[in-house]
């Protein structure tokens, strides 16, 4: 501002200086020329007097004049003159002033001299005799008066840039004194200069603007705060530097880390190789995805690249925990391979079987035993296919019809379908406790209490026992199968559920048993929101307690 004022100042004072300049130079060459052309005219006026009566007697005595006067006959020849030598003057008739003074009486003229500097001025007048008389004196050019002017001037000058500087700091500070004062939080509380109050209004206005815009933008990463914060999976926002922006809790939770790590590059919080080519590849293609094992979990990561009209800003990292999904698909990886292999053991023996007859090879008295061996295996892939019908059934998890039911009624109706199998071997079944009414899917449950007694009569002693027992609860109601059979050593207890999972393959053949059984009792029990707890000793039985809310 300072600089401003002073070349403004600077630049004015050396205009006005500069039009000075011109105008006195004007001036003063034009009032010395009349007060010298007057004099002119003035002398040559007494010295014309003095010609007329004395003649060369007059002139002689002018010889040490300071003008120099000059005598033409009436022909141009020099008669006179009273600085230069006359016999090496040439003629003057072709002279201006001269020729005007023969014609008019008075003539005038002037003429540069060499230098431009000086002027030569001459006034001439006709004598009575018809001589010409003829003074002239030299006067400065206006050109002359400029240049002598010019270093006065220069002084000028050189005073008007170091007062125009003072000045500019002077009237800088007067300015900018009340603006420093001015309170920028409330500008319009403060009165300083009217010329600045729409200044101010706008500043209070930007002001409020901004801190509006400044509330919105918080409440907006709040906003998005308290959404990531609630994520449960990872989120990571990095720069085009890889630097991290920001982080949710799930994230560092998954790389162990704490909201420090924000402005680190990303390699400080994770290096595993797989993850920084997937934010590589995602920068260059836009997307990229994979998958590893952190923690004892497996997680996959979505990478996405972001990209602006300026380019890569930066890029999302999105971690997803996909344990589940891969124990899920390694079970139905699992799963297939066990269908098929259980599927196919009774089918070579059926088809083993059957070769032998088709041929012939059988002894006659072998043939009912051959026959019944096929036709036991072939009930038990029926057993087998129904079980796994059931579970694939449970696995698409469609909605069943749920009804008011007694589990007391449906433990009875069991019993009485398995009393056959228990008689064979002196197996005592016994149900007690309350009717057990909920809301349930009658297939499912039945199927339920069905697995779990036949399971209970299956692996129990002979002579030993089956208790069954409802309770009802306020919110809840529990079903018991308990039995004095040969129990399940520690080990496979928390085996028993998966699919075809036996603890003794050949005992569970011996019986029909598939090792989909307690698989379809837990899949079942989830489904109505239940419960299943095993309690079991090796030698002494089995009890299997269910809790269903009503
Ligand atoms: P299975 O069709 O072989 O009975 P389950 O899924 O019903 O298959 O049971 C899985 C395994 O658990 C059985 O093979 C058996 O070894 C064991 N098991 C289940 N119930 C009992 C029980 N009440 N007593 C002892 N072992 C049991």
């Amino acid at each position: 501002m300072k600089k401003k004022i002073f070349q403004s100042i600077l630049r004015v004072t050396i205009v006005i200086l500069f039009i000075s300049l011109i105008l006195i130079t004007g001036v003063l060459h034009n009032y010395f020329q009349k007060i010298q052309n007057q004099q002119l005219k003035e002398e040559l006026a007494l010295a014309s007097l003095g010609v007329e009566e004395g003649e060369m007697q007059y002139l002689s005595g002018l010889e040490e004049h300071n003008n120099r006067i000059t005598w033409i006959d009436s022909n141009g020849n020099i008669r006179f003159d009273n600085q230069a030598d006359i016999t090496k003057m040439e003629n003057h008739s072709d002279r201006e002033e001269f020729m005007e003074a023969i014609e008019t009486g008075f003539g005038s003229s002037s003429r540069h001299s060499v230098t431009l500097t000086e002027n030569t001025v001459y006034e001439a007048k006709l004598l009575s005799d018809g001589t010409v008389l003829r003074i002239s004196m030299n006067q400065k050019s206006i050109l002359a008066l400029l240049l002598g002017l010019i270093q006065p001037f220069g002084i000028i000058l050189i005073l008007a840039v170091v007062v125009a500087y003072f000045i500019a700091e002077k009237v800088a500070r007067q300015i900018i004194e009340p603006l420093d004062e001015v309170d920028l939080e409330h500008p319009l509380r403060e009165e300083s200069y009217e010329e600045l109050a729409p200044f101010l209004k706008r500043i209070h206005y930007q002001k409020k603007q901004i801190r509006w815009q400044l509330e919105e933008l918080n409440q907006k990463k709040l906003e998005f705060e308290q959404v990531i914060s609630h994520m449960k999976e990872g989120l990571i926002l990095l720069d085009a530097k890889d630097q991290i922006i920001s982080i949710n809790p799930a994230a560092m939770e998954l790389f162990q880390t704490t909201l420090e790590c924000i402005g680190n590059d990303f390699l400080s919080v994770e290096r595993k190789q797989k993850l920084t080519q997937t934010i590589e590849k995602a920068r260059e293609e836009g997307w990229g995805q994979t998958r590893f094992e952190k923690n004892n979990r497996e997680y996959q990561f979505d990478v996405t690249g972001i990209r602006t009209e300026k380019g890569l800003i930066g890029s999302v990292i999105l971690a997803f925990d996909v344990t589940e999904q891969k124990n899920a698909e390694k079970m139905r990886r699992e799963f297939s391979a066990n269908v098929s292999h259980e599927l196919k053991t009774p089918l070579q023996s059926i088809i083993g079987s059957a070769e032998l007859l088709q041929n012939n090879l059988v002894k006659n008295e072998d043939v009912p035993r051959f026959i019944g061996h096929i036709h036991t295996e072939a009930s038990r892939l029926v057993v087998l296919i129904e079980d796994i019908i059931r579970l694939s059934e449970l696995d698409e998890e469609r909605e069943l019809q749920k009804e008011e039911l007694s589990l007391y009624q449906i433990v009875n109706d069991v019993l009485k379908s398995l009393q056959d199998k228990a008689n064979e071997r002196n197996i005592k079944l016994e149900i007690t406790g309350d009717e057990g009414q909920m809301t349930g899917v009658y297939r499912l449950l039945h199927e339920v209490i069905y697995n779990l007694c036949e399971n209970a009569i299956k692996y129990n002693v002979d002579h030993g026992s089956v208790r069954v027992c409802i309770e009802e609860r306020q919110t809840k109601v529990g079903i018991t199968v308990e039995d004095t059979g040969i129990g399940i050593p520690k080990e496979h207890q928390s085996r028993v559920f998966e699919r075809f999972y036996r603890v003794d393959k050949s005992h569970s053949k011996k019986t029909g048993g598939t090792g989909l059984g307690l698989s379809i009792v837990k899949h079942a029990v989830s489904y109505q929101n239940g419960t299943v707890e095993l309690i079991s000793e090796e030698g002494k039985g089995t009890k299997v307690e269910i809790w269903f809310p009503k």
